[in-house]
């Protein structure tokens, strides 16, 4: 079975870590068939458009599709995208690895963050000169499909349950129906779950980041605090992410467009590799994506690294050691 991939590399770093990824995807025994699109700040400047129609159609289409990272267009072509593929969580690990610098070595936590409500799909109005407000969304069919997802998710790790991060006991409406409804999901299907207020996560995390393992939030504390991991486990370099719909799904580093090493082909490739490797297990490829993630383990403990790791190899020389790995 052929699988169409969306391949849109954006701008600065974007442009040498995705092919960097198409690489280690060609290196597995997959079908793929590779459709390259623009997108970011290079493109509008050329044609008008941060997100040209055929890119935003392709996305559409495609059976999954990985992106790099873009420029000052970020929300103008990333936004779109998420809802191209109509995704609705948004997938997180945050991961320190064995030999790289990390706050908290121990992490090993994934976030499951709802993306398409809360604040960020509020409507927001400016009612006086003095006074400005947003409206907070939350959904039950929302709360209940991020729900479903997180319990197949555990289900399919053999994770021992997930915890719900909230602030019910201030926003009880919202958050109220959050919590209630990705509990009563979790009690159906027989899966276990605990529940932490969002500014006590927050503290415990840092503290003690082993307590937790699947973290279910809405979206923006979900923003907030998979940033926050991001720093216990040395920044945000190394992690990749998933936006995931019903059919489709759009996978992408954490990190943007690093202007400051743009150009120099000396930009770390694992997180977008480690995006691949979510974009394969997507797919239904688990040993192929279990496969990759432990060539790059194996390259960030080993080497070769590139310079933000504090070696001094190339993109392409990591890229081919992880290649070689495989
Ligand atoms: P953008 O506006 O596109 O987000 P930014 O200036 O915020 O760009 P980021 O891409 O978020 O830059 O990166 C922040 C810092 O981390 C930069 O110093 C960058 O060089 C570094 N960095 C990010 N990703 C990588 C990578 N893949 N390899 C090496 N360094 C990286
Ligand atoms: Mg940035």
């Amino acid at each position: 079975m052929t699988h169409d991939i969306a391949v849109i590399p954006g701008d600065g770093i974007g442009t040498e870590v995705t092919p960097a990824a198409v690489e280690v995807l060609e290196a597995l025994e997959i079908d793929f068939e590779f459709h390259e699109a623009d997108a970011g700040d290079a493109v509008k400047a050329e044609t008008g458009e941060a997100l040209p129609e055929e890119t935003d159609d392709l996305a559409a289409s495609a059976d999954a599709t990985l992106f790099g990272a873009a420029g000052d267009t970020a929300a103008d072509v990333i936004l779109p995208l998420r809802e191209a593929v109509d995704s609705f969580v948004n997938v997180r690990p945050a991961t320190a690895y064995p030999g790289i610098d990390a706050v908290r070595p121990e992490t090993d936590l994934v976030f499951l963050r709802e993306n398409t409500e809360g604040v960020y799909a509020g409507h927001e109005d400016r009612l006086s000169e003095d006074v400005s407000t947003l409206t907070r969304v939350v959904t039950e069919s929302a709360s209940r499909r991020l729900a479903e997802f997180a319990c197949d998710y555990v289900e399919d790790g053999a994770h021992d349950g997930f915890t719900i991060v909230h602030k019910a006991n201030v926003m009880r409406e919202t958050d109220g129906r959050f919590r209630d409804t990705v509990a009563e999901v979790a009690d159906e299907r027989g899966v276990a779950t605990d529940e932490v207020l969002m500014d006590a996560f927050a503290t415990r995390v840092c503290l003690d980041p082993e307590q937790f393992d699947v973290v279910v939030c809405p979206n923006l504390a979900g923003d907030v605090l998979s940033d926050l991991a991001a720093g216990l486990v040395g920044g945000l370099g190394l992690l990749p992410s998933a936006n995931v719909g019903p059919e489709r799904g759009l996978f992408e580093p954490v990190h943007g467009t690093a202007p400051d090493i743009a150009g120099e082909g000396i930009a770390n490739p694992a997180a977008t590799i480690l995006s691949a490797a979510m974009l394969v297990e997507f797919l239904g490829y688990d040993e192929a994506g279990a496969a990759v993630r432990e060539a790059v383990e194996a390259t960030l403990e080993e080497g070769p690294r590139t310079p933000d790791l504090g070696g001094d190899a190339s993109t392409d020389e990591v890229t081919a050691a992880i290649v070689d790995r495989l």
